[in-house]
């Protein structure tokens, strides 16, 4: 399948950051400035801005969804701290990230934990963005597709294969999240291009159509040249999303 029939899709992760009033603001302006784009736009604010950010989106933009940063394994019960994937559904997510690189890093988050937290963003009916990705030393050592596929193979290895026709793949090296330094398109296309080349080893179908996004220090003045690469089907912002032009900026170039 072709790049052309996979609906580019731009993510901002707001990670703990914000106001209410900012979340306000920001979700206003971004719902005003992405009318007719081709593009799905998710914004993805903390917890306790969920439903200030999904009221203040236009609801006529069906193309502009919400998201959360985490889910607990669990599905209900005594887990003081934790929120389930149908508490984010009641809230109106629609995505939720699991195993960003600060929870892998923050929380010890396994392989094993990010796999059973995508199995239970999808019995809540939500749609996971799986986040994989190597470190500086792993890259450096020439492991980064032995990581990167380690961590999506524990996944497809809990959840099944059919289960990706239910989600989205977000490559995020480490080294450039949030450190101003991007992968190159060429290396971003060369993963990108392992992981969807595992994901067809298993189902080529699921394969063609499973959207793959790129994360890490994306920008308005880097974003065409890295979205514009054949298995890269959009993006996983963080400190750009902050800021309604940039973010704008970025999903401009993903149309
Ligand atoms: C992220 O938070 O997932 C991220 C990619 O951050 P940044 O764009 O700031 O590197």
């Amino acid at each position: 399948m072709s790049q052309q029939t996979r609906t580019p899709i731009i993510a901002g992760n707001w990670k703990m950051n914000g106001s209410a009033g900012m979340a306000q603001t920001l979700t206003e302006a971004v719902a005003q400035g992405i009318t007719s784009l081709d593009a799905e736009v998710v914004l993805i604010p903390p917890y306790p801005y969920l439903s200030l950010v999904g009221g203040a989106m236009s609801p006529s933009e069906s193309h502009f969804k919400l998201g959360a940063q985490d889910l607990s394994v669990h599905d209900q019960g005594a887990h003081t701290g934790e929120v389930s994937g149908a508490m984010l559904v009641d809230l109106g997510c629609h995505y939720v990230l699991v195993g960003h690189s600060e929870r892998r890093a923050d929380h010890h988050e396994s392989n094993e934990v990010v796999a059973a937290k995508f199995m239970a963003a999808q019995r809540a009916g939500l749609i996971p963005i799986v986040c994989l990705g190597e470190t500086l030393a792993e890259r450096e050592a020439g492991q980064t597709d032995e990581v990167v596929l380690g961590q999506l193979d524990a996944v497809i290895r809990a959840a099944g294969i059919e289960s990706f026709e239910r989600a989205v793949i977000a490559y995020e090296p480490v080294w450039a999240i949030g450190t101003g330094q991007t992968a190159t398109p060429d290396q971003a296309q060369s993963v990108h291009a392992s992981i969807r080349a595992r994901i067809r080893d298993n189902s080529d179908t699921i394969g063609g159509q499973v959207r793959v996004i790129y994360g890490g220090s994306v920008k308005p003045d880097n974003a065409q040249e890295i979205l514009s690469c054949e298995d890269i089907d959009g993006g996983l912002i963080g400190g750009a999303s902050l800021e309604a032009s940039s973010f704008l900026g970025i999903c401009q170039a993903a149309r």
